[in-house]
């Protein structure tokens, strides 16, 4: 095919693509990207490229896929390009009865386009599914991150104003009872223990991939000091819950990953539950 018709052809499709204007850019991408031997004639042909786009869009639509027609574009590829603005289907989504999805947002800011990104993304997914989308404050670290009471009435009104709608709602600070009893039937079964050591050690053991001692104490004395974190006989920092993976994976960061923490709620309280639990 000649190059002239090349031209012509790429800008008819990106008209018709966008209500009738073709865009240089997006035309000598395409075409660079069909014949990448035009490249260094590209000075050359820029021109001829401009007319051609100017001339397109001089015509009507009509005009357009009349000429279109002529030249046997496919206007399908259009279409097709309209389609791919719906998601992309999630992988593996047909192997699950439902989809969950959830929005888990820190309460200690309001909403910003990054954390808006998320939010519609998940909900979307959950409606293209018919699943259930929720909405979970993450809002148990008061020292780092520390919760703004409003903030949890500002998201959720964000959320509104996005047109999302969630199906549930949850507050871990709420919940924490009900995770300190998953943690202790962890350490029961022999998942997850307590660890004192510092965290510079933890830290090193992780990157050399070294099993920590701690984790081959019993389950007796585990508990015991579980239970030590939980009434407060270790200070901030003396004591973690780890859960026990492959000391050897790939990631250091999630090996052997810590579940609760002991932040000292006297001098950092919550903002919901001030000082009532320190783990
Ligand atoms: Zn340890």
């Amino acid at each position: 095919m000649e190059v002239k018709t090349v031209i012509l052809r790429h800008a008819l499709e990106n008209a018709l693509g966008h209500n009738g204007k073709a865009m240089l850019q997006p035309v000598v991408n395409r075409l660079l990207g069909e014949r990448p031997e035009l490249r260094k004639d590209i000075k050359n042909i820029i021109n001829t490229i401009k007319e051609t786009i100017e001339y397109v869009n001089s015509l009507t639509i009509e005009e357009q896929q009349k000429l279109a027609k002529e030249l046997g574009i496919e206007l399908v590829e259009r279409e097709k390009r309209e389609e791919k603005k719906e998601l992309p289907p999630l992988p593996y989504a047909e192997k699950f009865q439902r989809i969950v999805t959830r929005f888990a947002p820190n309460p200690d800011f309001v909403l910003h386009l990054g954390s808006a990104r998320p939010a519609i993304l998940s909900y979307a997914y959950a409606r293209k599914y018919n699943g259930k989308f929720i909405l979970r404050f993450e809002d148990t670290d008061p020292r780092t991150k520390t919760p703004i009471l409003q903030a949890y009435e500002l998201i959720k009104e964000d959320l509104k104003w996005l047109g999302i709608k969630w199906d549930e709602e949850y507050i871990q600070s709420q919940r924490l009872e009900i995770y300190y009893n998953y943690a202790k039937q962890l350490i029961e079964k022999g998942h997850a223990y307590v660890c004192t050591c510092p965290p510079t050690k933890i830290r090193e053991y992780r990157v050399k991939g070294i099993g920590d001692e701690c984790a081959k104490l019993p389950v007796e004395s585990q508990l015991e000091r579980w239970e030590k974190m939980l009434t407060g006989e270790y200070d901030e920092g003396e004591a973690v819950l780890r859960i026990k993976t492959d000391i050897k994976y790939p990631d250091p960061s999630v090996r052997d990953w810590i579940a609760f923490r002991i932040i000292d709620t006297e001098k950092y309280p919550h903002p919901l539950t001030g000082s009532k639990y320190n783990v």
